[in-house]
């Protein structure tokens, strides 16, 4: 047998170490001026796909983003990191915004079909939405077994072997081929970009799509009502001894 085609996921997100500021008219989060990366998820998911080809697992690679026009930055990453060509599908600023799972859904769905992809990996959720729901809805749509929450990916004759991250503890199945894997944290450690790979990655394919060349329409199927910060956490005390703890206590009513 020849080869998996990968195809990765790679959201243009804010990064993580940015502290987010919701917009004073509650409609969303300041994202102008604000340093975007790749999801630390799909990071973890592009350094996955790119072992398999390095085990020769994997034969060829697609890193797919959509989102606005700098998820080519986005993508650029990807192919420094190993990826062998990218998929761009536009979405203008305004469409991005209200943008959910189930059409980021059936734009990957279709892009598997159309490169005969074998295996689908994406983050186990965006940082941004935290929805954690585009890999399983990605699998229902192509009618693809999936092994959410991967913390191992090994290949086995007829298809996989991946340990989940659960509850209680490491849970192991087996999926076949082809599958939808989101990945863990503890998948692995990605690998840097390194300079000479940033400078061949420029030269790799990327391709311009829209979301209409997939048949998918962007309209949105929730409304957001608003966004808020988190309450601000008030202010604690210090007690002397066990005595003034439980009187406080009772004071409150808490015992
Ligand atoms: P979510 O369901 O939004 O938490 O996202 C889960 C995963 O789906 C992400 O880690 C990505 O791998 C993939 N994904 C979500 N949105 C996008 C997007 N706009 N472009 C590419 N991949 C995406």
């Amino acid at each position: 047998m020849s080869g998996l085609r990968v195809l990765v996921g790679c959201k243009r997100v804010i990064d993580y170490a940015v502290k987010v500021r919701v917009k004073p008219d509650k409609t969303g989060v300041v994202t102008e001026g604000v340093k975007h990366s790749m999801n630390p998820f799909d990071e973890i998911a592009v350094e996955e796909a790119v072992r398999l080809k390095e085990k020769k697992i994997a034969s060829e690679l697609l890193a797919v983003s959509c989102g606005p026009s700098q998820c080519q930055e986005t993508l650029r990453t990807a192919l420094a990191m190993g990826v062998d060509k990218a998929i761009h599908v536009e979405i203008g600023a305004k469409e991005f915004e209200t943008m959910q799972p189930i059409h980021v859904s059936k734009i990957l769905a279709k892009i598997a079909q159309e490169e005969k992809s074998d295996l689908v990996i994406l983050g186990k959720q965006a940082i941004d939405d935290d929805c954690n729901q585009t890999g399983q809805m990605t699998a229902a749509i192509l009618d693809w077994p999936q092994a959410t929450f991967a913390s191992k990916v090994e290949k086995n004759n007829g298809g996989l072997d991946v340990t989940r991250e659960v509850d209680g503890g490491l849970e192991t199945i087996k999926v076949k081929l082809p599958a939808v894997v989101t990945s863990d944290l503890r998948l692995n450690e990605p690998r840097y970009a390194t300079l000479p790979n940033i400078m061949k990655a420029k030269k790799k394919p990327l391709t311009k799509k829209s979301a209409a060349d997939y048949g998918v329409d962007l309209t949105p199927r929730m409304e957001q009502i608003s966004v808020e910060d988190p309450p601000v956490r008030e202010a604690g005390s210090k007690v002397e001894s066990v005595e003034e703890l439980l009187a406080k206590l009772k004071e409150k009513g808490l015992v």
